[in-house]
């Protein structure tokens, strides 16, 4: 069955309604994803929606759907949340906060949920402890992934975007068939800034900072599931099921 949802309750903020209903499901999945840039995070997110029926809520992708909202269409909260997404920083966590309580409704909705970058702060996390307590909701568990740095900064280094329709190639995990030509379009193959090694380590020590001391909260409240990052994006899946099944 296709889990491929349109997520406007998600996306576009509690006017909206998704045009399904939620599954009907033997078992309800409330997990938190977490994991350094380069992962591959986004991919299990969407890979276990499709397993367990929980609707992805990536707070990342409500950024990028309300840019193509009109101005009235956006909450206060909203407007103000894409000004600091614009400047490339990390939105304040009262904004994001905001944004996730108007949402609630994706929180207790009978399908379960995939939150994918969020918490990203211990504050966030707290706050979110709050908003599930209030709602009666449990998490079932926080998927750690993890990786060694070498290899992230190998994975995420190799990645060439095309400049025209934004497909993703890998030098060596995905290749196109003429090198720094798109498959696709035909349209040049980029290093996006973002991903050259020195960004990528500047990347890695912010994380470091704000986001790796959630797997410390997490691992305390003994909801923790570390799960090696290594392999293909499907072993990576049927390994975080086999840990959950087994916890
Ligand atoms: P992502 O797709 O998760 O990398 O998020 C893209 C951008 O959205 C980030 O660079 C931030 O500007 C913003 N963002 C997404 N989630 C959060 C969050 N939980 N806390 C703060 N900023 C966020």
């Amino acid at each position: 069955m296709s889990t491929v949802r349109d997520r406007a309750a998600w996306l576009k903020g509690p006017a909206f309604q998704c045009a399904e209903p939620p599954p009907a499901v033997n078992r309800a999945w409330r997990l938190i994803l977490l994991g350094a840039p380069g992962v591959g995070k986004g991919t299990q997110a969407e890979l276990l929606s499709s397993r367990l029926q929980a609707c992805h809520l990536s707070t990342g992708d409500v950024f990028r759907a309300a840019k193509n909202l009109t101005e009235c269409e956006r909450s206060p909260a909203m407007n103000a949340a894409l000004d600091f997404m614009r400047r490339g920083e990390l939105v304040p966590d009262t904004t994001v906060l905001e944004m996730v309580r108007e949402r609630v409704g994706c929180l207790t909705c009978g399908g379960g949920f995939l939150l994918d970058g969020f918490p990203r702060t211990v504050a966030q996390a707290e706050a979110l402890q709050q908003i599930l307590a209030e709602q009666e909701i449990k998490l079932d568990g926080v998927l750690s992934y993890e990786l060694p740095i070498a290899e992230i900064v190998e994975r995420l280094s190799g990645r060439r975007t095309c400049t025209k329709c934004k497909a993703v190639f890998h030098v060596t995990a995905r290749p196109p068939r003429r090198e720094g030509v798109c498959d696709g379009c035909g349209g040049a193959l980029i290093q996006r800034e973002d991903v050259r090694p020195e960004s990528i380590r500047v990347r890695m020590a912010e994380y470091a900072k704000s986001t790796a001391p959630l797997t410390e909260y997490y691992r305390r409240q003994k909801l923790l599931v570390r799960i090696p990052a290594t392999g293909t994006p499907e072993e990576i899946r049927d390994r975080a099921l086999a840990a959950l099944q087994g916890g």
